[in-house]
């Protein structure tokens, strides 16, 4: 059990949602990561905190560096320079296996599973709880997983047969079965319709609100401010501004990062910024 799943029953449920747990340190730090390739710094000295109990959002224009800082945050990509530490631990200390029962990523191209069903997919995300008690919990989360992607129906079907949004929210499934406390997702919303994106960043918040850290990237800056805790906005590798939505999300900067000019309004009835591009 990793400090954070610890935090999960002891967090209050009748806690306002977003709310983390009291005095919850950081689960994830980083600190200046570099990734360089080929003499190109895809990072360059990026320093990043994600916290139980917490959503937060990275974003930044194409090319920034978002799916570089996740796979390094994640393991999958190792830095040049500088360290990442889950729960105290580097990265490098930590087996592939344990790692994969502490946290889960849904990678931005999702891989192709040619000759699997949707069930047979989402079944692959308790993987690394093979031959531990925990595949007692099989079948319940790869149900559970299932009905929150909404592929319940789906379970039978050739993923290659499935629509874009479809496979994406059988990727998703996957990774939530994978019953990990670290959530990292890579535009989960990106092929999604309006209901499904919503109902995936309403799951998002509540994974975050029952304990988990959970780290999203988003392109929709309207999403972000709406659901995330927190914000880091990237540019060419660096982080530009980090903290929470309305403080991070102000026009000046947008425009000067996205080459954008935009407004930002605040909604009527619940005070979330609004971004509009100037049209
Ligand atoms: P984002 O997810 O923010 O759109 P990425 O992290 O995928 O950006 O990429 C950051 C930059 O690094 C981009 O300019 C991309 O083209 C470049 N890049 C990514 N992977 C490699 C690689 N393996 N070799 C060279 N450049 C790469
Ligand atoms: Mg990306």
């Amino acid at each position: 059990m990793s400090a954070t799943d610890s935090l999960t029953g002891a967090s209050d449920a009748a806690a306002p949602a977003l709310q983390g747990p009291a005095g919850a340190g950081p689960s994830l730090v980083a600190a200046g990561l570099t990734v360089a390739i080929d003499g190109a710094r895809l990072l360059d000295g990026v320093d990043f905190e994600a916290r139980p109990g917490e959503l937060h959002a990275l974003l930044g224009p194409n090319g920034a560096g978002k799916s570089t800082l996740l796979g390094a945050l994640a393991g999958d990509v190792t830095p040049t320079a500088g360290t990442v530490t889950l729960d105290g631990r580097p990265l490098a200390a930590w087996k592939l296996r344990e790692l994969a029962r502490v946290r889960a990523v849904l990678l931005q191209q999702h891989e192709v599973f040619f000759p699997f069903t949707v069930r047979e997919v989402v079944e692959m995300g308790r993987a690394p709880w093979r031959g531990t008690d925990a595949e007692d919990d099989d079948e319940r989360m790869i149900a559970e997983a299932m009905a929150l992607t909404d592929v319940t129906a789906l379970a039978s079907r050739a993923v290659p047969s499935l629509s874009g949004g479809e496979r994406a929210r059988a990727a998703l499934a996957r990774v939530l079965a994978q019953g990990a406390s670290t959530l990292m997702l890579d535009e989960p919303t990106a092929a999604l319709d309006l209901k499904h994106q919503e109902d995936v960043m309403r799951l998002a918040r509540e994974r975050a609100a029952s304990g988990d850290t959970v780290i999203v990237v988003l392109h929709d800056l309207n999403v972000a401010a709406a659901y995330a805790d927190r914000v880091t906005l990237l540019q060419r590798g660096r982080v530009v501004a980090s903290g929470k939505p309305r403080a991070v999300l102000t026009a000046e900067r947008i425009g000067t990062v996205y080459g954008q000019d935009v407004e930002v309004l605040e909604h009527p009835r619940t005070g979330t910024p609004l971004i509009l591009p100037l049209r």
